[in-house]
């Protein structure tokens, strides 16, 4: 019955694959269901890029929380992107 081939293999990509994919992914422009279950499968085998996932989500969120608030989270992005390029 089975012979091994149906099942859709997802290729292993690196953390630079990862995180060239990270922007689209949150942006929901992550089109190509191969390429979403690529990403998705490093994460789930990724701690750092996991982490770093669910900072952006954040980051995000808080962006866009200040900019309906009618602030300038210039200052405050810049304290959270030094904080993800240490990271
Ligand atoms: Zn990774």
């Amino acid at each position: 019955m089975k012979d091994g081939k149906d099942k859709t293999e997802v290729k292993e990509i690196d953390c630079i694959e990862a995180i060239n994919g990270l922007y689209a992914y949150l942006d929901g422009e992550m089109k190509d269901p191969q390429t979403l279950a690529q990403f998705e499968h490093h994460l789930e085998h990724c701690h750092t890029c996991y982490s770093r996932t669910q900072l952006e989500t954040a980051l995000g969120q808080l962006i866009r929380k200040s900019g309906e608030e009618g602030q300038t989270p210039v200052k405050l992005q810049g304290r959270l992107r030094k904080l993800i390029d240490e990271f």
